[in-house]
């Protein structure tokens, strides 16, 4: 029998020129320069796990999970027929279909399970998930960082790991002890301030082997997790607590869901806003030193929060690529007309850079044993989140003008990936604290500048406008700190360090196409408006998915 097709012969017209369904693409396999760039972090030995992982998440089953998870939005329960707290969220099938597609590949284990280029295994999985469907990236991310964190309490980590670490996805609710994998959450901001957790007031006493925990948290991302890292008031301060959804014997926990956050994006997944009424916590680290024991696990979560602009990126320009590649417009097809070229080529030099820089920060990650590449980790992670989150959102609208007034419309993939767009900016730590934390990071550890410069250093030789860069960002960091200036100076070096990254790794067309367009005094301010030569065909041919 020849493939099922729909009818396209109607009474009033026949429906020609559209593009046939963007599905049953590898992620993996169809992408040359994420395969690069996993290639040079140390990721190459994983490439078939990540071609199968790739030609699963771009198959059309699960683009119509997808699509359902997103139509039939998370509901919650609060209490059962019988008025009692069950304080629930109930999902569509879907969604816990591309949540245990997620967890069962590895995304939440990988970077702790021993493999080699762990931390690069997982950013390239969940780099293809949030292709696929980033609502899940969510507790994925979290349950992922979560050891980070737990490092500072051996015996509660003795307890979780395992089960963090069992890449089992079992959804149901009831205590950890009967489960065969669990999911993490993290619950720090408060209603009156979330940069600044010091200004939580979530109070924490002594009670019972534990502490109990009375206050709120404004924001509570997938609340069907099986435990939340938290923050609260001890009478030493802020300290970090784990507080399991349900206590061992069985009771649940007073963790109370108060309501569900009616979200721009990310609409599959759930948001909540909680009340501890005195509910069982656990404390992690030391008492007093809660921000230094989340911290870790933010700085891997911020890891995922550059992957995930990136993965964007990808999913809009291939989606822009297709499109282009099948529909004409004034007797050719879109793709073959000089303008829209331009506008193509200029966001695959977006697009690569992104994914260039993802992985070798990843790759600090799995090298930070060595005191270098931990310094490295600690300037290039909030450089990469703030510069990358930046970048997205215009070219996820440039994606999705390229579709014209179908990129518009609910049907296609351009408006979730529009709405998702922003998100990684604003969480975990938003644009201008991320800057912030730069500066911060010169400051208190000037061994991280030193590594950036290094690997800025390194490049040098390679292409005079991104020697003139680097001599910039050099001449800056020799400058007092402004803090008014942080966001330029963010910049400065994140456009920097793409260009290192690309001189070295990227075929010469895409890095000097980079440095010609960003490095160079007069960048375009939208895309298409590249002022440089540059090779469009190359560009264009490198970023085309193939099927
Ligand atoms: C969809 C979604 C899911 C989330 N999930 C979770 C979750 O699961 N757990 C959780 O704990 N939180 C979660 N958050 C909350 C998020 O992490 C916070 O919203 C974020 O950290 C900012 O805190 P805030 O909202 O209190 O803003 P504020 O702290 O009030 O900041 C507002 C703005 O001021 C800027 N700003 C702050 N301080 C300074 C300064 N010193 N100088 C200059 N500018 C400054 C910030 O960059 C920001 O742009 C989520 C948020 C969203 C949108």
């Amino acid at each position: 029998m020849s493939a099922l097709r729909p009818r396209n012969q109607l009474e009033t017209h026949d429906v020609a020129n559209q593009p046939p369904p963007f599905e049953d693409v590898n992620l993996f396999t169809s992408d040359v320069a994420l395969q690069a760039a996993v290639a040079a972090a140390g990721g190459g030995r994983h490439a078939e796990r990540l071609s199968d992982f790739g030609a699963r998440a771009g198959s059309a089953e699960i683009a119509a999970w997808a699509t359902q998870a997103n139509e039939n939005r998370p509901q919650l329960k609060v209490f059962d027929r019988y008025g009692q707290r069950i304080d629930e969220v109930e999902f569509h099938p879907a969604y816990h279909g591309l949540l245990a597609l997620g967890v069962e590949a590895g995304i939440s284990s990988a970077a702790w399970s021993g493999v080699a280029a762990g931390h690069v295994l997982h950013t390239a999985l969940e780099f293809l998930m949030a292709q696929a469907e980033p609502s899940v990236c969510c507790p994925l991310t979290m349950t992922s960082g979560a050891p980070a964190a737990l490092t500072f309490q051996p015996d509660v980590a003795a307890t979780w790991k395992p089960k963090i670490l069992a890449a089992r996805y079992d959804p149901s609710s009831q205590p950890m002890q009967g489960k065969s994998g669990v999911t993490i959450g993290m619950a720090m901001t408060e209603k009156q301030g979330g940069s600044d957790v010091r200004a939580n007031t979530t109070r924490a006493v002594k009670r019972d082997g534990g502490y109990a925990l009375t206050g709120h948290k404004w924001f509570c991302s997938a609340p069907m997790s099986d435990a939340f890292l938290t923050l609260a008031q001890t009478d030493r301060g802020l300290t970090c607590f784990l507080a399991p959804r349900w206590m061992p014997d069985g009771e649940r926990n007073a963790i109370h869901l108060m309501r569900l956050k009616d979200k721009l994006g990310d609409r599959a997944n759930a948001s909540a806003e909680i009340e501890y009424h005195g509910a069982y916590a656990q404390i992690v680290g030391d008492e007093g030193r809660g921000v230094r024991t989340i911290i870790e696990m933010v700085h891997h979560t911020r890891l995922d929060c550059i992957l995930a602009p990136a993965a964007y990126m990808r999913q809009a320009l291939a989606n822009a690529l297709w499109h282009a590649a099948h529909r004409t417009a004034f007797q050719k097809k879109l793709i073959d007309q000089p303008l829209m070229r331009s506008v193509l080529a200029d966001m695959a030099i977006e697009s690569e850079s992104a994914t260039a820089l993802t992985f070798r920060i990843a790759r600090s990650f799995d090298e930070s044993a060595n005191e270098s590449a931990a310094a490295f980790a600690r300037i290039a992670t909030p450089i990469g989140k703030y510069w990358i989150n930046k970048r997205v959102v215009n070219l996820a609208y440039e994606a999705m003008e390229v579709h014209g007034g179908a990129g518009y419309i609910e049907d296609g993939a351009m408006t979730r990936i529009y709405r998702q767009s922003p998100l990684n900016s604003i969480w975990e730590g938003s644009g201008n604290v991320i800057c912030l934390d730069i500066l911060r990071a010169i400051q208190r550890d000037p061994h991280s500048a030193q590594e950036l410069v290094a690997e800025l250093e390194g490049s040098r030789g390679a292409n005079r406008w991104l020697d003139r860069a680097v001599d910039d960002v050099k001449a800056r960091l020799a400058s007092p700190y402004d803090e008014a200036f942080a966001r330029r100076l963010a910049e400065m070096m994140a456009l920097a360090l793409q260009g290192a990254v690309l001189v070295r790794n990227a075929p010469s067309f895409v890095a000097d196409a980079f440095c010609a367009t960003r490095l160079r005094e007069h960048p375009g301010f939208s895309y298409g408006a590249m002022a440089a030569k540059v090779d469009v065909d190359a560009l264009i041919e490198r970023a085309m998915p193939r099927k």
